[in-house]
């Protein structure tokens, strides 16, 4: 069996096709910066974000899971510094109208620049590049001066006399939503520090310009974890999380040759040290799906501030602002990384070629697929017996059009493990042929067993 190479526009056709992810609204010629999860993408992103709270929360004495609302009262985005600083330097071609994030753009030249940056720092190096960059659409190279674009989605809640005054925004970021139940947390739960709380919400941003597929999209959830220590008490609680949140990707089946570390260079004023974890997307690159913050005190002391609540925590009469190291994780790109490891082409030895998802069995949308070897003379019948009883504990296709090679192929197109025939023989040895997707070896195992068999495969 041969690997070949494997682009992202194969992906996102074959994301499509399969039932993965389709762009949100299509019908109406598709909504920028959004997609939806289809029937399969669905069963993979669940599954994903339960092997992260399994991990995060289930198996930890001390996080707590949370779910928190989306609209917040609009202080919040006030205290968290994202009303007026929440922004990417945006510019605008003169020629078509066409908007840049020039922070990016500069980046693809190999320039040090990002979003931190002034409008002053940042047009300084925009005007010694800008004949480099050319406008996406129409390749001119005429530009506006770079300006700090908002990127907070505001909405209309409450607002019946539509003034547009004080308004609700979405969440820019999930974690806020952490800090605002701080205080329950510690008064319901009664944790001793240090503690986390994990949550997994979704996030908007009137992103400039949002393309590379599920990488910078408009509307996207993320799964963070907010772990608060004593001041300063905090460099091997970080190099914990660090080791941790790295392991977790190895074992979500990412290989280690392509994850990255990268520290940041320039740090938000109120951060202490910050990590990007960063994935190897084919056609893409090396890119973040993951950064681990030491936000110091920064947001509870923020938050204390605007709501006039005390945010500090009290450790047998000792009291003091927990510190926050994060870690948030998007999960439309992790989803994508998933996808662009497991999607497989190869050519086997009789000269043909099959796509194959190998993704890990606890991944994949389908299971196990139950296929009759025939329709008649009672095979589908029988077959169908396994079918209802296996699919009470995993989820299972069954499938009976088609030549049975075919059906097998369209199960390693969408990563089922494993696939059972029923055929004639059964009937006699009470036995099926179990082929696996990767090795495509094949046993004989007794219907009797076969509880006892995927147990110990999943
Ligand atoms: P970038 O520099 O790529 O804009 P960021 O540093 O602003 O990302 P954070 O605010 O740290 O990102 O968000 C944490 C995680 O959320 C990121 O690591 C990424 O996985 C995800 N994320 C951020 N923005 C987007 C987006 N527009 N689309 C999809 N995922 C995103």
């Amino acid at each position: 069996m041969q690997e070949q190479n494997k682009t992202m526009d194969e992906i996102i056709a074959f994301s499509k096709q399969k039932g993965f992810v389709f762009q949100s609204s299509e019908i109406y010629g598709g909504l920028a910066g959004a997609y939806d999860f289809g029937p399969l993408g669905v069963e993979l992103l669940n599954n994903i974000k339960s092997f992260w709270w399994k991990k995060n929360v289930d198996q930890k004495l001390n996080y707590f899971g949370l779910d928190s609302a989306m609209f917040k009262d609009p202080r919040v985005w006030d205290a968290s510094g994202h009303t007026s600083g929440f922004s990417d330097p945006m510019a605008e071609c003169k020629t078509c109208n066409t908007r840049i994030r020039v922070d990016k753009e500069l980046e693809k030249l190999g320039v040090q620049a990002d979003e931190k940056m002034s409008e002053e720092e940042i047009n300084k190096l925009f005007d010694e590049n800008k004949d480099k960059i050319k406008c996406h659409k129409c390749g001119g190279s005429d530009f506006t001066k770079a300006k700090a674009f908002n990127l907070l989605v505001k909405s209309n809640l409450g607002d019946f006399t539509s003034k547009g005054e004080n308004p609700v925004y979405l969440p820019g970021e999930a974690c806020q939503g952490i800090y605002l139940n701080f205080k329950n947390t510690v008064d319901s739960m009664h944790p001793k520090i240090p503690f986390g709380i994990a949550q997994i919400g979704k996030a908007f941003r009137n992103e400039i310009s949002p393309r590379n597929f599920l990488f910078r999209t408009r509307e996207f959830e993320q799964a963070d974890t907010q772990f608060f220590v004593r001041p300063n008490e905090n460099k091997e609680a970080y190099e914990r999380i660090k080791k941790e949140r790295w392991q977790w990707y190895l074992d979500l089946g990412l290989s280690e040759k392509s994850l990255q570390w990268e520290q940041h260079e320039n740090l938000v004023f109120y951060a202490s040290d910050a990590w990007d974890i960063k994935y190897n997307f084919p056609t893409y690159g090396f890119d973040e799906i993951e950064g681990i913050h030491n936000r110091t005190d920064y947001d509870l002391t923020q938050h204390t501030k605007f709501s006039g609540v005390d945010l500090s925590y009290n450790d047998n009469g000792e009291k003091f602002i927990p510190w926050i190291l994060e870690t948030s994780m998007g999960l439309g790109r992790v989803f994508l990384a998933v996808l662009s490891e497991a999607f497989t082409k190869e050519e086997l030895e009789d000269g043909t070629e099959r796509v194959v998802l190998k993704l890990k069995p606890f991944l994949a949308p389908v299971k196990i697929a139950i296929l009759p070897l025939v329709k008649k003379d009672g095979i589908r019948e029988e077959a169908f017996k396994i079918f209802e009883n296996l699919s009470q504990k995993y989820v299972c296709n069954f499938a009976d059009t088609a030549t049975i090679g075919k059906r097998y192929r369209k199960q390693d197109e969408i990563g089922t493990p494993f696939c059972i025939t029923y055929d004639y023989d059964s009937k006699e040895d009470g036995a099926v042929t179990i082929r696996e997707r990767d090795s495509m070896k094949q046993e004989r195992i007794k219907i009797k067993d076969l509880e006892k068999y995927f147990i110990d495969k999943f």
